[in-house]
């Protein structure tokens, strides 16, 4: 195999009471990627449409993660990667994670799979740290591994795949304004009370006991955030307004994805999440503020071969 084109799904990180350990990954929503064998013994970024971006690859998130498994493997193999973003960057649903992700999945491919998809989340990490300064896992891995990832530990290594009951929905919306990432993480408190401590853990165990019963009442119970959410979101316009629409419409839950300014609705069934989702738009349309709007499928698959 010489070349491969790729779909690279956007994924939503920080899952409310899932706060930096807990992502998913979303199935039509993404970009598309084209990596090829070249025999210049280099690797180069050749073409990026939809978004400026670095073609530099110390400078984007792609060539950082495949050097890092280039380097691993000790393998002087060139390539030429094209990248062809929908997903906008710094939109909170996870768009470097979707080049590092795809890129290395590519790479490794074209190479006859040295690495296992869980040894990739190491390298796709290395572009999140290009990206972020802080090498993590919960949007490289839904990525990599499809449905909802749970990243337990860093040190050692350690994330699980976690089943997407099949009736899941995810309506996005993504205000187009910027919040840079620097800003969302510093106004996070760094000392949790025991009292929160114990409510954020409670809401995790349930959400994860729910995905393996395909309890859709206990999904929505447990979608809560008592620590970072009270406080990132004041920097998203019309937060607690939106929390209500969506609720109203039905949603089984309301959160920020990622570090915003993108908000995500966990629905049940498409005829809900269409409803939703126009509630969403409905209530949006009347403010100043320009934005996107998903509804996607959980992909339990992750990156797709076209
Ligand atoms: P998101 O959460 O949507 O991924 P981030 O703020 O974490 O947004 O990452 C975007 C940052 O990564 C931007 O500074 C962007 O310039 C940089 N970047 C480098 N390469 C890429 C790439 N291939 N795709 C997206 N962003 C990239």
């Amino acid at each position: 195999m010489e070349e491969l084109r790729i779909f690279a799904p956007a994924t939503v990180a920080n899952l409310s009471c899932g706060f930096d350990v807990l992502g998913c990954c979303l199935d039509n929503v993404g970009d598309e990627m084209l990596v090829r064998k070249n025999n210049l013994n280099q690797l180069r970024i050749t073409r990026i449409t939809g978004e400026e971006l670095p073609m530099d690859i110390d400078k984007n998130v792609a060539g950082v993660a495949v050097l890092s498994l280039l380097k691993r493997l000790g393998s002087d193999q060139g390539f030429d990667i094209e990248i062809h973003k929908k997903i906008k960057s710094g939109s909170g649903i996870g768009s470097s994670a979707a080049s590092s992700a795809g890129a290395v999945f590519a790479v490794n491919k074209l190479l006859d799979e040295p690495f296992s998809p869980k040894e990739l989340i190491l390298f796709a990490m290395e572009g999140e740290r290009l990206a972020s300064g802080n090498p993590h896992a919960d949007n490289v891995a839904p990525a990599l591994l499809g449905g909802f990832s749970l990243v337990k530990s860093y040190e050692p290594f350690e994330v699980l795949s976690l089943p997407s009951p099949e009736e899941l929905r995810m309506v996005i919306l993504h205000p187009l304004i910027e919040i840079r990432t620097k800003d969302s993480r510093a106004i996070i408190k760094q000392n949790v009370s025991l009292v929160k401590a114990i409510a954020q853990w409670g809401n995790l165990g349930a959400f994860v006991s729910a995905l393996y019963t395909n309890d859709y009442d206990l999904l929505g119970r447990s979608l809560k955030d008592e620590i970072v959410e009270p406080i990132r979101s004041i920097l998203i316009p019309y937060y607690d307004r939106l929390d209500e629409v969506a609720m109203e419409a039905g949603a089984l839950g309301f959160g920020i994805s990622g570090s915003g300014p993108s908000v995500y609705a966990l629905c049940r069934g498409e005829e809900n999440a269409v409803k939703v989702k126009d509630a969403i738009a409905d209530f949006y349309k009347d403010q100043d503020i320009d934005f996107q709007l998903h509804l996607s499928k959980i992909n339990s698959n992750g990156i797709r071969i076209l």
